[in-house]
C-alpha cells in the first residue's frame, strides 16, 4: 500500500484523515468482475495426470476472466517439483507454445511437473493493440493445422477491477511506473488476493508454489528482438550458480544465453519475488519475438527465418532442461526432476513444432478402454429409449399410438417411441422425418463417445449442450456419451419441437429426460428449460400451444430441478443462457458445447452464419464472433463446439451409414 500526501485545496490534508481512508480502502475487498475465463484448446498428452484451476490454490479467481488451468504431471519415481508458467504476458508465444508442448508431449521420469501454460488468461483474451500482433498463430501439424491465441501483455481493463492508478508503485519498491503496469502480472508478485484481477492472479501463483513445494520455478517471456533481455536467464541471486552451470551446457551444444542476477531494487517480477517468498529456485527465460519489434506492424511472430517460432521454442525448451539437468548435479538422485519424450532443438527446428505436438481432432493416444465406452453409451441410450416406449404403452391410448406409428415404417418400436407427430399445438418449424428418423439411431452415442474424447472430454471435464425437442435421440445419445466417459454435463433444453420431434404434451423433450431420469438410466442434464420456437420464448405458438408450453415447461423444470427460463428478447435468452452454464459450472469454461437442433438462443437467427454450418466449429481465425448466440459467445470465448442440426449430412461424414467406421477424426 503506498500513502501519498495530497492537496487539496491548496491545504496539506492531515495524516491522520489519509490514514484512516487508506485502511477503510484497504480493508474492503476490490470486486472483480464475475466472467469465464478464455479457453484454449490444449490436449492434455499420455504424461498429464491430472488438470486443475489456479482459483483451486486462490479461490478469489474463481468465476472471473483470471482464473486458468493448471496441468499436473507426475511423474513414476519420486523427485523435486518443478513449476512452469508461461503466457504471463500474453504476446510472448515462444513461452506459452513451449509450456503447450510440456503438456501434449512430456512425460516425467522422476519428480513433479507443474504447468500454468495462460498465466494472465485476461491478458490472452486480449488483441495486442499495442503492437498489433496476429489474434492466432497458426501451427502445421502431420493432420491438419492447430490455432494457439495470441493475447495482450497486459491484464484487461475492464477485467481489472480497478482503474489504473496514475502511476503505479510496488510497495517494495521506490521506483513509479505507469499506471497501466498496474495491469502487468511481472509487476504484480507477491500479489494480494483480494486486490485487483492482476494481484488475485499474482498471489495464486505464489500460493501455487508455496503449496505444490515447487523446487525450481520457471516464468517463460520473450522480448522485442533487439533488447538486452532477448537470449537471456534471469536468475534469483540464490540459484545464479544452477544458472550458470545450465548457461555453459548450452554453449557446448551451441546455444548462446546470457545470464543476469534478479535486480535488488526492481521490485514485483516474478524471478525476484518467488525466489524470496518461497523456497523455490526461481528463472525467468527470454526470447526474442519479432512481433514485440519497437515498430512491429503486423510482424511475422512465428514465420521470421531468423527467429522462427521452432528455434525460440526449441531454446526455451533446450534452457529448461539445461536448469534441469544443473538442479540434478547439485541434489541427491531422489529430489531430481527428469523429463522424456521431448524433442531437442535440432528436432524442433528440422521437423517443426507441429510435429510435435497433438494432432487436431485426434487424441494423442486414443485411451485403450474407448471401446468398451463407446459400447456403454449405445447400451444406455438404447435402455433411455425402451424406457420411453415403456411409458407410451403405459399411458397413450392405443388408437393413437397406432395412427402415428402407420405413416412411419422401418424403424423398431423403441425407436418410433421417439418420433411425435407431424402437426401438434407444440410444433414450431418444419422438420424433415428422415433425419427425425436418422435422429433415432443408438449408434450416435458410440460415435459421440470417439467425437467428445477426441476434443478433450473425460472423466470429470465440463460439457455444456442445448437441447431441443426436435432431435430427442440425439439429445439421449449425448447424456449416453457423456456419461459413459464420465464427464459432467450441462444442458439447457426447451420445450417446443419440429414436425415429427418430440411434439406431444406427455413426450416432449424435457418430460422425456424426466421419464429416463426417473428410471435410474441416465442423470439429469437439465440445468434450465426454455420455451423453445421462436426467440426461444415461443413466440410462434398459438395460445393454446403457449399455455400447453408454459404448463410443461413449470411441471418438467420442477421434476428436474432446472430453472424455468422465462419467455424474454433474444438478447436476454441468450445472457440468461450464458449465465446457467456459468452459475453451473462454477464460472469455468466448458471443453466443448454441443448444440442440439436449431433453438434461436442457441444458434442465432436466420442469419446467424453459425447456423448454417455443422459438425465442429471453432472461432474465425481473425476477430472474435459476435455474440449474437451462445455458439457464437462460446466460440468467442475459444470453446469448440458441436453442431448437430444437418443429421443428413453428418450421419454421412461420421460413417454412421457403415456402422460408424470412419475416423472419429472429421
Ligand atoms: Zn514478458
Amino acid at each position: 500500500m503506498t500513502i501519498r500526501l495530497s492537496r487539496a485545496g491548496g491545504q496539506l490534508l492531515p495524516v491522520l484523515t489519509l490514514l484512516a481512508a487508506s485502511f477503510a480502502a484497504r480493508a474492503e475487498e476490490v470486486v472483480v468482475p464475475k466472467g469465464t475465463p478464455f479457453s484454449h484448446e490444449i490436449r492434455p498428452g499420455p504424461g498429464v495426470s491430472s488438470v486443475g484451476w489456479l482459483s483451486d490454490y486462490q479461490p478469489g479467481l474463481s468465476g472471473t476472466p483470471g482464473d486458468t488451468r493448471v496441468y499436473v504431471l507426475e511423474g513414476s519415481e519420486p523427485g523435486g517439483t518443478a513449476v512452469v508458467v508461461g503466457g504471463t504476458h500474453g504476446n510472448e508465444i515462444a513461452g506459452i507454445l513451449t509450456a503447450v508442448l510440456l503438456v501434449e508431449r512430456a512425460r516425467v521420469l522422476r519428480g513433479r511437473l507443474i504447468v500454468v501454460p495462460h498465466a494472465n488468461n485476461s491478458a490472452m483474451s486480449a488483441e495486442d493493440t499495442e503492437r498489433s500482433g496476429p489474434v492466432w498463430i497458426v501451427v502445421k501439424t502431420p493432420a491438419g493445422s492447430r490455432r494457439f491465441k495470441y493475447g495482450a501483455r497486459r491484464t484487461r481493463p475492464e477485467h481489472q477491477g480497478a482503474p489504473d492508478p496514475a502511476c503505479y508503485r510496488h510497495p517494495a519498491s521506490t521506483e513509479e511506473l505507469d499506471g497501466e503496469e498496474a495491469r502487468n502480472l511481472d509487476r504484480a508478485y507477491p500479489g494480494d488476493p483480494s486486490g485487483p484481477l492482476t494481484q488475485r492472479i499474482a498471489a495464486g501463483i505464489l500460493k501455487l508454489l508455496i503449496d505444490e513445494g515447487a523446487d525450481l520455478a520457471f516464468d517463460l517471456h520473450e522480448a522485442g528482438p533487439t533488447s538486452r533481455l532477448a537470449w537471456m536467464i534471469v536468475a534469483h541471486p540464490k540459484n545464479i550458480d544452477m544458472a550458470a552451470l545450465a548457461v555453459l551446457q548450452l554453449e557446448e551444444a551451441g546455444v548462446e544465453m546470457k545470464l543476469e542476477p534478479s535486480s535488488e531494487t526492481f521490485r514485483g517480477l516474478s524471478h525476484r519475488e518467488w525466489g524470496d517468498e518461497t523456497t523455490a529456485r526461481a528463472f525467468l527465460f527470454e526470447t526474442p519475438n519479432p512481433g514485440q519489434a519497437s515498430k512491429a506492424v503486423r510482424a511475422r511472430v512465428a514465420g521470421d527465418s531468423s527467429l522462427s517460432l521452432e528455434r525460440r521454442v526449441g531454446v526455451q525448451l533446450s534452457t529448461l532442461r539445461a536448469v534441469l539437468d544443473a538442479h540434478g548435479q547439485t541434489v541427491p538422485a531422489p529430489l531430481r526432476i527428469e523429463l522424456g519424450n521431448l524433442p531437442t532443438l535440432a528436432e524442433i527446428e528440422r521437423a517443426g513444432l507441429g510435429a510435435f505436438l497433438a494432432v487436431p481432432s485426434v487424441s494423442p493416444e486414443p485411451a485403450p478402454d474407448l471401446p468398451a465406452k463407446a459400447d456403454t453409451a449405445e447400451r444406455l441410450a438404447r435402455r433411455a429409449m425402451q424406457t420411453i416406449r415403456d411409458a407410451r404403452e403405459r399411458t397413450a391410448p392405443e388408437a393413437v399410438e397406432r395412427s402415428r406409428r402407420s405413416g412411419i415404417s422401418g424403424l423398431d418400436v423403441d425407436r418410433l417411441a421417439l418420433i411425435g407427430d407431424e402437426l401438434t399445438p407444440l410444433v414450431t418449424t418444419m422438420g424433415r422425418l428422415e433425419s427425425k428418423r436418422l435422429a433415432t439411431d443408438p449408434r450416435w452415442a458410440s460415435l459421440l463417445v470417439h467425437q467428445l474424447a477426441a476434443r478433450g472430454v473425460g472423466p470429470g471435464a465440463a460439457v455444456a449442450a442445448s437441447f431441443s425437442g426436435s432431435f430427442p435421440g440425439l439429445n439421449l445419445a449425448v447424456m449416453a456419451a457423456c456419461r459413459a466417459l464420465g464427464a459432467r454435463l450441462v444442458a439447457v433444453s426447451s420445450v417446443t419441437a419440429s414436425t415429427w420431434g418430440a411434439n406431444e404434451p406427455g413426450f416432449t423433450w424435457p418430460e422425456m429426460e424426466a421419464l429416463v431420469v426417473a428410471a435410474g438410466v441416465l442423470p439429469a442434464a437439465s440445468a434450465a428449460v426454455s420455451l423453445g420456437g421462436s426467440r426461444d420464448a415461443g413466440r410462434d405458438l398459438s395460445p393454446e400451444g403457449l399455455s400447453s408450453a408454459l404448463r410443461i415447461q413449470a411441471t418438467a423444470s420442477a421434476v428436474l430441478g432446472a430453472e424455468a427460463l422465462p419467455p424474454t428478447s433474444l438478447a436476454e435468452a441468450v445472457a440468461r443462457r450464458r449465465e446457467v452454464y456459468r452459475r453451473a459450472l462454477d464460472g469455468r469454461p466448458p471443453i466443448v458445447y454441443v448444440n442440439v437442433g436449431g433453438n434461436h438462443a442457441s444458434l442465432g437467427g436466420a442469419t446467424a452464419e453459425s447456423r448454417h454450418a455443422g459438425g465442429w466449429l471453432t472461432a474465425p481465425s481473425e476477430g472474435a464472433a459476435g455474440t449474437r448466440s451462445v455458439m457464437d459467445a462460446f466460440l468467442a470465448e475459444g470453446v469448440p463446439a458441436l453442431s448437430l442440426l444437418d443429421v443428413g449430412s453428418l450421419s454421412r461424414v461420421w460413417g454412421l451409414e457403415d456402422g460408424g467406421r470412419a475416423s472419429a477424426s472429421r
